[in-house]
């Protein structure tokens, strides 16, 4: 575990001390989530209360979980408990309470380390969420690096959080940015890609998964392509490492950015990884508490990693949430949430292709468990209110991503996002709903 340097932890008396309350928190936090049977769908499903509900007087059908995914029993209990019985202030207290309060804290770094695969746990620096990891990388990364005539790449089907930040470092450093072109089905062109890297590119930022379209772009192909001529390259995972193995190392990203709340975390967490010797070089982005070595008037000296950039309190309980929200994505396994999710988006795309005027929009090959759709003549908002008022939660609108809406010339989409815990009769449920919106609108 990774102390912080402000602790002394060392002694013995505090150590048995620690076991003791640690051993009885454990008992009080049973939870009771009980996943015993890996596959048994039907149950995991059941660790998710707030699907219980009826919505509109129709039992709910959430199919916005490319927004922010549900949270288990065992998340939401581990949370509570965290409130109830451990709280204080983490890497500050001599405390029993602090001491255990930061090791519930910190055991998320080395749940997200292993998670990912990254190298040390010094790459893994926590943040609010992946627009907040994103920013922190342009306003470090790019305020010490970039300068005028510089080039920023991303690609058309970006996040606004890939986007804006970039534009904002741009305009103060006199760096442009430029785009990575996709085509109809929602897939990079490649060639352009490998066009418009150049001496000026000074750093290359791309979605993973297109949170809009569904695309898995071939991320370890543009970092090895960056990567040849010395640039450093960013990956938004926000919507691959909720649903697929992602290993940081074999990929070879120098950045990569995720959200808790779309892993069955808590809002308001997140994970930035960076590689160690560019976090070294790389100045604090807020300064305060915790990042801190020493402070005089004079002068300060930064902390080490990963504190540098985590300044002030964070927010704990939901590092302690996000810790057994790991734990359990970890314990049905990602292998089998890509796979189940896969079988459901199969599911849905060959019952969505059946309904007359419906148009997928994103069709490319490769997809995670996103459809973005259609209805002729009708607005997605008219549709998607008409699908609230029967149980059906769906994104509609631009989806933080407009420059997608601009290449396709729509207002927006409604999007379907599916998790592992969704079932074939959500996806009915969607169907039907969609007939119901067509009929309403003759
Ligand atoms: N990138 C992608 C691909 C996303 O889907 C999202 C959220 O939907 C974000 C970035 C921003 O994530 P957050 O709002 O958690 O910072």
């Amino acid at each position: 575990m990774l102390r912080h340097p402000e602790l002394d932890s060392e002694s013995v008396a505090v150590k048995m001390l620690n076991q003791v309350q640690h051993d009885l928190i454990n008992e009080m936090n049973q939870t009771t989530t009980d996943i015993t049977a890996k596959t048994n769908w039907a149950k995991i499903r059941a660790d998710f209360p707030v699907l219980e509900q009826q919505m509109n007087g129709k039992p709910l059908v959430y199919l916005d979980n490319g927004a922010s995914s549900q949270m288990p029993k065992s998340v939401s209990d581990r949370m509570d408990a965290y409130h109830k019985h451990e709280h204080a202030n983490v890497h500050r207290g001599i405390h029993s309470l602090s001491q255990h309060a930061t090791d519930a804290y910190e055991s998320a770094r080395t749940k997200v380390k292993e998670l990912i695969n990254a190298g040390s746990l010094e790459e893994i620096i926590y943040t609010t969420g992946t627009t907040d990891s994103i920013n922190l990388v342009a306003q470090s990364y790019g305020r010490s690096n970039f300068k005028a005539g510089d080039e920023i790449l991303v690609s058309e089907m970006e996040h606004h959080a890939n986007i804006v930040p970039w534009q904002m470092i741009a305009e103060e450093t006199g760096a442009a940015l430029k785009v990575i072109p996709m085509n109809d089905k929602g897939e990079l062109l490649m060639d352009e890609f490998h066009a418009l890297l150049s001496d000026k590119t000074k750093m290359v930022a791309v979605v993973h998964v297109s949170n809009a379209l569904g695309t898995i772009n071939p991320v370890k192909e543009i970092i090895e392509t960056a990567h040849q001529r010395d640039i450093p390259v960013l990956i938004d995972g926000a919507q691959a490492v909720p649903h697929s193995k992602v290993d940081v190392q074999a990929l070879g990203a120098d950045f990569y950015t995720f959200s808790a709340h779309k892993m069955c975390g808590p809002t308001g967490f997140g994970i930035l990884y960076g590689k160690k010797k560019l976090l070294e070089a790389m100045p604090p982005y807020r300064g305060g508490g915790d990042m801190i070595d020493k402070v005089t008037f004079e002068k300060t000296t930064w902390n080490d990693l990963p504190h540098k950039f985590e300044a002030g309190t964070p927010p704990i309980a939901a590092g302690v949430g996000f810790s057994t929200a790991i734990d359990y994505l970890n314990e049905i396994g990602i292998e089998a949430i890509a796979e189940r999710e896969h079988e459901l988006l199969e599911y849905a795309a060959e019952k969505l292709n059946q309904i007359e005027k419906l148009t997928i929009v994103g069709t490319a090959d490769k997809k995670a468990s996103v459809i973005s759709f259609l209805l002729d003549g009708i607005h997605p908002t008219d549709a998607g209110t008409i699908l609230d008022q029967h149980g059906i939660a769906v994104r509609t609108g631009h989806h933080c991503a407009q420059p997608i809406m601009q290449h396709f010339d729509i207002p927006g989409t409604l999007r379907a996002s599916i998790s592992f815990y969704n079932n074939e009769e959500d996806i009915e449920r969607l169907v039907e709903g969609i007939e119901l919106v067509k009929k309403f609108f003759g």
